[in-house]
Protein backbone atom coordinates (compact mmCIF):
# COMPACT_ATOMS: atom_id res chain seq x y z
CA UNK A 1 0.00 0.00 0.00
CA UNK A 2 2.89 2.62 0.58
CA UNK A 3 4.11 2.14 -2.65
CA UNK A 4 0.82 3.45 -3.85
CA UNK A 5 0.65 6.19 -1.11
CA UNK A 6 4.35 6.56 -1.72
CA UNK A 7 3.54 7.73 -5.96
CA UNK A 8 0.35 9.92 -5.02
CA UNK A 9 2.23 11.95 -2.24
CA UNK A 10 5.08 12.45 -4.62
CA UNK A 11 3.09 14.08 -7.72
CA UNK A 12 0.48 16.39 -4.93
CA UNK A 13 3.90 17.29 -3.82
CA UNK A 14 4.67 18.23 -7.76
CA UNK A 15 1.62 20.47 -7.54
CA UNK A 16 -0.63 18.27 -9.58
CA UNK A 17 -4.64 18.34 -8.61
CA UNK A 18 -5.39 15.12 -7.73
CA UNK A 19 -9.35 13.23 -8.01
CA UNK A 20 -11.13 12.08 -5.06
CA UNK A 21 -10.28 8.56 -5.24
CA UNK A 22 -6.59 9.51 -5.03
CA UNK A 23 -7.47 11.42 -1.59
CA UNK A 24 -9.60 8.98 -0.36
CA UNK A 25 -6.77 6.26 -1.17
CA UNK A 26 -4.04 8.35 0.74
CA UNK A 27 -6.31 9.02 3.22
CA UNK A 28 -6.82 5.07 3.85
CA UNK A 29 -3.26 4.90 4.10
CA UNK A 30 -2.82 4.80 8.41
CA UNK A 31 0.60 3.77 8.24
CA UNK A 32 3.49 5.24 9.96
CA UNK A 33 5.30 4.96 7.28
CA UNK A 34 3.24 6.77 5.30
CA UNK A 35 2.89 9.62 7.84
CA UNK A 36 6.64 10.02 8.20
CA UNK A 37 7.04 10.26 4.27
CA UNK A 38 4.20 13.30 4.17
CA UNK A 39 5.73 14.88 6.93
CA UNK A 40 9.35 14.54 5.09
CA UNK A 41 7.55 16.18 2.21
CA UNK A 42 5.75 19.09 4.27
CA UNK A 43 9.16 20.35 6.17
CA UNK A 44 10.73 20.67 2.62
CA UNK A 45 8.02 22.79 1.84
CA UNK A 46 7.41 25.13 4.59
CA UNK A 47 11.11 25.38 4.95
CA UNK A 48 11.55 26.59 1.50
CA UNK A 49 8.16 28.84 1.26
CA UNK A 50 8.48 29.77 5.02
CA UNK A 51 11.95 29.13 6.67
CA UNK A 52 11.94 27.83 10.01
CA UNK A 53 10.18 30.86 11.24
CA UNK A 54 6.32 30.45 13.17
CA UNK A 55 4.05 33.10 12.94
CA UNK A 56 1.83 34.20 16.16
CA UNK A 57 -1.76 35.33 16.72
CA UNK A 58 -2.75 36.62 19.46
CA UNK A 59 -5.83 35.05 19.81
CA UNK A 60 -8.67 37.11 21.93
CA UNK A 61 -11.82 35.03 22.46
CA UNK A 62 -14.20 37.85 23.05
CA UNK A 63 -17.64 36.75 23.57
CA UNK A 64 -19.33 32.98 24.55
CA UNK A 65 -22.64 33.79 23.42
CA UNK A 66 -23.71 32.27 20.38
CA UNK A 67 -27.00 31.87 18.66
CA UNK A 68 -25.79 28.61 16.76
CA UNK A 69 -26.16 25.55 17.86
CA UNK A 70 -23.63 23.16 16.56
CA UNK A 71 -23.54 19.62 18.12
CA UNK A 72 -19.96 19.79 18.93
CA UNK A 73 -19.48 22.75 20.71
CA UNK A 74 -19.68 24.00 24.35
CA UNK A 75 -20.51 27.52 23.66
CA UNK A 76 -23.53 26.05 21.20
CA UNK A 77 -27.02 27.84 22.04
CA UNK A 78 -28.72 25.21 23.61
CA UNK A 79 -25.86 24.55 26.36
CA UNK A 80 -28.10 25.62 29.27
CA UNK A 81 -24.97 25.12 31.69
CA UNK A 82 -22.35 27.00 29.90
CA UNK A 83 -21.00 30.25 31.64
CA UNK A 84 -20.98 32.78 29.21
CA UNK A 85 -19.53 36.22 29.44
CA UNK A 86 -18.68 38.91 26.97
CA UNK A 87 -16.02 41.03 27.35
CA UNK A 88 -16.25 45.43 27.11
CA UNK A 89 -14.70 47.02 23.93
CA UNK A 90 -12.13 48.39 26.41
CA UNK A 91 -11.40 44.82 28.05
CA UNK A 92 -10.62 43.79 24.19
CA UNK A 93 -8.27 46.93 23.87
CA UNK A 94 -6.41 46.15 26.70
CA UNK A 95 -6.15 42.61 25.34
CA UNK A 96 -4.24 44.42 22.22
CA UNK A 97 -2.40 46.45 24.23
CA UNK A 98 -0.94 43.70 26.58
CA UNK A 99 -0.49 41.94 23.03
CA UNK A 100 1.72 44.64 21.46
CA UNK A 101 3.60 44.92 24.38
CA UNK A 102 4.41 41.00 23.85
CA UNK A 103 5.80 41.93 20.34
CA UNK A 104 1.97 40.24 18.90
CA UNK A 105 1.53 42.08 15.03
CA UNK A 106 -1.82 40.13 14.88
CA UNK A 107 -5.29 40.35 16.73
CA UNK A 108 -8.14 37.23 16.04
CA UNK A 109 -11.19 38.55 17.49
CA UNK A 110 -13.04 34.99 18.41
CA UNK A 111 -16.51 34.35 19.64
CA UNK A 112 -19.89 32.87 18.89
CA UNK A 113 -22.34 34.46 17.46
CA UNK A 114 -23.26 36.93 19.75
CA UNK A 115 -26.25 39.26 18.97
CA UNK A 116 -25.12 41.88 21.43
CA UNK A 117 -22.12 42.58 19.44
CA UNK A 118 -23.94 44.19 15.81
CA UNK A 119 -22.55 45.07 12.96
CA UNK A 120 -21.67 48.41 13.55
CA UNK A 121 -20.17 47.41 17.01
CA UNK A 122 -17.73 45.24 15.36
CA UNK A 123 -16.73 47.91 12.98
CA UNK A 124 -15.96 50.13 15.62
CA UNK A 125 -14.04 47.80 17.61
CA UNK A 126 -11.86 47.36 14.47
CA UNK A 127 -11.33 50.87 13.63
CA UNK A 128 -10.20 51.22 17.29
CA UNK A 129 -7.52 48.48 16.89
CA UNK A 130 -6.94 49.92 13.32
CA UNK A 131 -6.21 53.43 14.95
CA UNK A 132 -4.14 52.44 17.71
CA UNK A 133 -2.20 49.89 15.88
CA UNK A 134 -2.14 51.08 12.54
CA UNK A 135 0.51 48.09 11.28
CA UNK A 136 -1.04 45.51 13.08
CA UNK A 137 -3.70 42.87 10.93
CA UNK A 138 -7.07 42.54 12.48
CA UNK A 139 -8.41 38.85 12.18
CA UNK A 140 -12.25 38.07 12.45
CA UNK A 141 -13.85 34.80 13.35
CA UNK A 142 -16.85 35.71 14.11
CA UNK A 143 -19.39 33.38 12.10
CA UNK A 144 -22.00 33.89 9.62
CA UNK A 145 -23.22 37.04 8.25
CA UNK A 146 -24.87 38.94 5.00
CA UNK A 147 -22.02 40.05 2.19
CA UNK A 148 -22.81 43.70 2.95
CA UNK A 149 -21.70 42.85 6.68
CA UNK A 150 -17.98 41.57 5.84
CA UNK A 151 -17.77 44.22 3.58
CA UNK A 152 -18.23 46.85 6.34
CA UNK A 153 -15.59 44.92 8.39
CA UNK A 154 -13.21 45.04 5.42
CA UNK A 155 -13.50 48.73 4.91
CA UNK A 156 -13.58 49.24 8.58
CA UNK A 157 -9.95 47.78 8.34
CA UNK A 158 -10.54 43.69 8.83
CA UNK A 159 -7.30 41.76 7.00
CA UNK A 160 -8.59 38.36 8.05
CA UNK A 161 -11.46 36.10 8.28
CA UNK A 162 -11.28 32.94 9.82
CA UNK A 163 -14.35 30.84 8.65
CA UNK A 164 -14.12 26.66 9.31
CA UNK A 165 -16.19 24.84 6.83
CA UNK A 166 -16.38 22.18 9.03
CA UNK A 167 -17.39 19.51 6.61
CA UNK A 168 -17.99 19.48 2.59
CA UNK A 169 -20.21 16.54 3.10
CA UNK A 170 -23.74 17.70 3.14
CA UNK A 171 -24.86 14.79 4.92
CA UNK A 172 -21.96 14.84 7.42
CA UNK A 173 -22.73 18.68 8.00
CA UNK A 174 -25.96 17.72 8.78
CA UNK A 175 -24.78 15.41 11.63
CA UNK A 176 -23.22 17.76 13.20
CA UNK A 177 -25.51 20.70 12.87
CA UNK A 178 -29.47 21.34 12.89
CA UNK A 179 -31.27 21.79 10.10
CA UNK A 180 -31.24 25.48 9.63
CA UNK A 181 -27.59 25.86 9.38
CA UNK A 182 -27.04 25.09 6.02
CA UNK A 183 -23.69 24.30 4.55
CA UNK A 184 -24.68 26.22 0.96
CA UNK A 185 -24.63 28.98 3.69
CA UNK A 186 -20.57 28.67 5.13
CA UNK A 187 -19.44 27.86 1.49
CA UNK A 188 -21.72 31.29 0.35
CA UNK A 189 -19.56 33.08 3.30
CA UNK A 190 -16.12 31.88 2.44
CA UNK A 191 -16.76 32.67 -1.40
CA UNK A 192 -18.25 36.48 -0.41
CA UNK A 193 -15.23 36.54 1.88
CA UNK A 194 -12.53 35.86 -0.68
CA UNK A 195 -14.43 38.03 -2.99
CA UNK A 196 -14.40 40.74 -0.80
CA UNK A 197 -10.38 40.75 -0.48
CA UNK A 198 -9.97 39.33 3.27
CA UNK A 199 -7.58 36.45 3.52
CA UNK A 200 -9.15 33.78 4.25
CA UNK A 201 -9.29 30.97 6.37
CA UNK A 202 -11.43 27.32 6.20
CA UNK A 203 -10.85 24.15 7.91
CA UNK A 204 -12.37 21.38 9.40
CA UNK A 205 -11.82 19.17 12.37
CA UNK A 206 -10.30 15.55 12.94
CA UNK A 207 -12.32 12.79 13.89
CA UNK A 208 -15.54 14.58 14.18
CA UNK A 209 -18.59 12.25 14.64
CA UNK A 210 -19.57 10.72 11.51
CA UNK A 211 -16.19 11.38 9.62
CA UNK A 212 -15.65 8.82 7.10
CA UNK A 213 -12.36 9.15 5.11
CA UNK A 214 -14.34 10.00 1.96
CA UNK A 215 -16.27 12.50 4.09
CA UNK A 216 -12.48 14.01 4.52
CA UNK A 217 -11.62 13.48 0.39
CA UNK A 218 -13.97 15.80 0.40
CA UNK A 219 -12.36 17.95 2.28
CA UNK A 220 -9.29 18.38 0.67
CA UNK A 221 -11.54 18.41 -2.67
CA UNK A 222 -13.09 21.68 -1.13
CA UNK A 223 -9.76 23.18 0.09
CA UNK A 224 -8.25 22.92 -3.14
CA UNK A 225 -11.20 24.56 -4.82
CA UNK A 226 -11.47 27.34 -2.73
CA UNK A 227 -7.54 27.44 -2.12
CA UNK A 228 -7.87 29.82 1.57
CA UNK A 229 -5.08 31.87 2.89
CA UNK A 230 -5.02 29.79 6.18
CA UNK A 231 -6.88 26.90 7.28
CA UNK A 232 -7.60 25.65 10.78
CA UNK A 233 -7.88 21.72 11.60
CA UNK A 234 -7.78 20.12 15.00
CA UNK A 235 -9.01 17.27 16.49
CA UNK A 236 -12.35 16.81 17.30
CA UNK A 237 -12.74 16.45 21.43
CA UNK A 238 -15.78 15.86 23.28
CA UNK A 239 -17.56 18.53 25.62
CA UNK A 240 -19.92 16.90 28.26
CA UNK A 241 -22.19 19.08 28.08
CA UNK A 242 -22.83 18.47 24.09
CA UNK A 243 -24.57 15.73 22.39
CA UNK A 244 -21.39 14.24 21.26
CA UNK A 245 -20.35 13.83 24.90
CA UNK A 246 -19.91 9.85 24.55
CA UNK A 247 -17.88 9.88 21.30
CA UNK A 248 -14.29 9.22 21.01
CA UNK A 249 -11.73 12.43 20.42
CA UNK A 250 -10.09 12.79 17.19
CA UNK A 251 -6.66 11.05 16.61
CA UNK A 252 -3.91 13.44 17.32
CA UNK A 253 -1.38 10.95 15.06
CA UNK A 254 -4.11 11.35 11.97
CA UNK A 255 -4.06 15.08 12.60
CA UNK A 256 -0.71 15.41 11.83
CA UNK A 257 -0.66 13.53 8.57
CA UNK A 258 -3.43 16.07 7.67
CA UNK A 259 -1.79 18.53 8.21
CA UNK A 260 1.53 17.27 6.16
CA UNK A 261 -0.82 16.90 3.52
CA UNK A 262 -2.59 20.15 3.59
CA UNK A 263 0.83 21.91 3.38
CA UNK A 264 1.69 19.61 -0.04
CA UNK A 265 -1.67 20.96 -1.06
CA UNK A 266 -1.19 24.63 -0.31
CA UNK A 267 2.15 24.91 0.17
CA UNK A 268 1.69 28.65 1.16
CA UNK A 269 -1.13 28.63 3.47
CA UNK A 270 -0.81 29.81 6.72
CA UNK A 271 -1.53 26.84 9.50
CA UNK A 272 -1.71 27.21 12.75
CA UNK A 273 -0.86 24.26 15.18
CA UNK A 274 -4.17 24.28 16.81
CA UNK A 275 -4.79 24.72 21.07
CA UNK A 276 -6.48 21.31 20.34
CA UNK A 277 -3.56 19.80 19.23
CA UNK A 278 -1.81 21.09 22.46
CA UNK A 279 -4.52 20.14 24.75
CA UNK A 280 -4.84 16.42 23.50
CA UNK A 281 -1.51 15.88 24.00
CA UNK A 282 1.62 17.64 25.64
CA UNK A 283 3.79 18.85 22.70
CA UNK A 284 0.94 18.42 20.17
CA UNK A 285 1.77 21.61 18.92
CA UNK A 286 5.50 21.51 18.61
CA UNK A 287 4.76 17.99 16.68
CA UNK A 288 2.54 20.09 14.54
CA UNK A 289 5.30 22.66 13.62
CA UNK A 290 6.96 19.74 12.69
CA UNK A 291 4.03 18.09 10.71
CA UNK A 292 4.14 21.26 8.39
CA UNK A 293 2.36 24.00 10.64
CA UNK A 294 3.50 27.63 10.66
CA UNK A 295 1.32 29.31 12.67
CA UNK A 296 0.86 29.64 16.77
CA UNK A 297 -2.17 31.59 18.76
CA UNK A 298 -1.84 32.07 22.18
CA UNK A 299 -4.89 32.97 23.80
CA UNK A 300 -4.37 37.07 24.87
CA UNK A 301 -7.78 37.14 26.76
CA UNK A 302 -8.03 38.08 30.40
CA UNK A 303 -7.79 34.72 32.89
CA UNK A 304 -11.68 34.53 33.15
CA UNK A 305 -12.69 34.86 30.45
CA UNK A 306 -10.37 31.95 28.71
CA UNK A 307 -11.95 29.81 31.27
CA UNK A 308 -15.32 29.87 30.08
CA UNK A 309 -14.89 29.98 26.83
CA UNK A 310 -14.88 26.17 26.79
CA UNK A 311 -15.70 24.53 23.48
CA UNK A 312 -14.39 20.91 24.61
CA UNK A 313 -13.61 19.34 28.00
CA UNK A 314 -9.68 19.72 29.03
CA UNK A 315 -9.28 22.71 26.63
CA UNK A 316 -5.96 24.66 27.54
CA UNK A 317 -6.84 28.02 29.24
CA UNK A 318 -3.35 28.50 30.85
CA UNK A 319 -2.05 32.05 30.38
CA UNK A 320 -0.40 31.92 26.82
CA UNK A 321 0.32 34.96 25.18
CA UNK A 322 2.31 36.92 28.68
CA UNK A 323 6.04 37.65 28.82
CA UNK A 324 6.33 33.82 30.64
CA UNK A 325 4.18 32.37 27.53
CA UNK A 326 5.92 33.74 24.93
CA UNK A 327 9.57 32.99 26.40
CA UNK A 328 8.18 29.29 27.04
CA UNK A 329 7.21 29.51 23.41
CA UNK A 330 10.30 30.69 22.10
CA UNK A 331 12.10 27.91 23.90
CA UNK A 332 9.70 24.49 23.19
CA UNK A 333 10.05 26.17 19.50
CA UNK A 334 14.39 26.43 19.52
CA UNK A 335 14.08 23.05 21.09
CA UNK A 336 12.60 21.65 17.75
CA UNK A 337 14.69 24.26 15.56
CA UNK A 338 12.25 27.00 15.00
CA UNK A 339 11.76 30.69 16.05
CA UNK A 340 9.52 33.23 16.52
CA UNK A 341 8.53 35.56 13.64
CA UNK A 342 7.37 38.58 15.20
CA UNK A 343 6.13 40.41 11.69
CA UNK A 344 2.16 40.30 10.70
CA UNK A 345 2.97 37.48 8.52
CA UNK A 346 0.42 37.84 6.13
CA UNK A 347 -0.62 35.04 3.01
CA UNK A 348 2.16 35.30 0.64
CA UNK A 349 -0.52 35.45 -2.20
CA UNK A 350 -2.10 38.25 -0.65
CA UNK A 351 1.18 40.14 -1.22
CA UNK A 352 1.76 39.56 -4.43
CA UNK A 353 -1.83 40.33 -5.59
CA UNK A 354 -1.51 43.86 -3.70
CA UNK A 355 2.49 44.38 -4.84
CA UNK A 356 3.54 44.20 -1.48
CA UNK A 357 7.25 42.56 -0.85
CA UNK A 358 8.56 41.83 2.80
N1 LIG B 1 -18.26 30.95 16.20
C1 LIG B 1 -17.23 31.02 15.24
C2 LIG B 1 -17.30 29.89 14.26
O1 LIG B 1 -17.93 28.88 14.55
O2 LIG B 1 -16.70 30.05 13.20
C3 LIG B 1 -15.85 31.06 15.87
C4 LIG B 1 -15.65 30.32 17.14
S1 LIG B 1 -15.78 28.55 17.03
C5 LIG B 1 -15.72 28.10 18.69
C6 LIG B 1 -14.17 28.13 16.36
C7 LIG B 1 -13.97 26.70 15.96
O3 LIG B 1 -13.91 25.86 17.11
C8 LIG B 1 -15.06 26.06 15.13
O4 LIG B 1 -14.91 26.38 13.77
C9 LIG B 1 -14.89 24.56 15.41
O5 LIG B 1 -14.25 23.87 14.33
C10 LIG B 1 -14.00 24.54 16.66
N2 LIG B 1 -14.62 23.68 17.68
C11 LIG B 1 -15.83 23.84 18.24
N3 LIG B 1 -16.10 22.80 19.06
C12 LIG B 1 -15.05 21.96 19.01
C13 LIG B 1 -14.74 20.72 19.60
N4 LIG B 1 -15.60 20.11 20.40
N5 LIG B 1 -13.54 20.14 19.33
C14 LIG B 1 -12.65 20.76 18.53
N6 LIG B 1 -12.89 21.93 17.91
C15 LIG B 1 -14.07 22.54 18.15
FE1 LIG C 1 -21.25 29.01 17.98
FE2 LIG C 1 -18.97 28.75 16.62
FE3 LIG C 1 -19.56 27.11 18.67
FE4 LIG C 1 -20.93 26.90 16.40
S1 LIG C 1 -18.72 26.52 16.68
S2 LIG C 1 -21.81 26.94 18.47
S3 LIG C 1 -21.03 29.02 15.74
S4 LIG C 1 -19.18 29.29 18.79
Amino acid sequence: MFRETKDILDRLAKGEHLPASAWQSLLEDESEEAAAYAKALAREVTDRCFGRRVYLRGLIEFTSYCRQNCYYCGLRSGNTRAERFRLTEEEILACCRHGYEQGLRTFVLQGGEDPFFTEDKICRLISRIREMYPEAAVTLSIGEWPKASYQRFFEAGADRYLLRHETANEAHYRRLHPAKQRLETRKRCLYDLKDIGFQVGAGMMIGSPGQTVSCLAEDFLFLDELRPHMVGIGPFIHHRDTPFRDEPNGSTERTYYCLSLLRLLLPEVLLPATTALGTLVPGGRERGIEAGCNVIMPAISPAEARAKYLLYDGKVTAEQGGSSGIHELEASLAAIGYRIDSSRGDAPAWHRRKGVTT
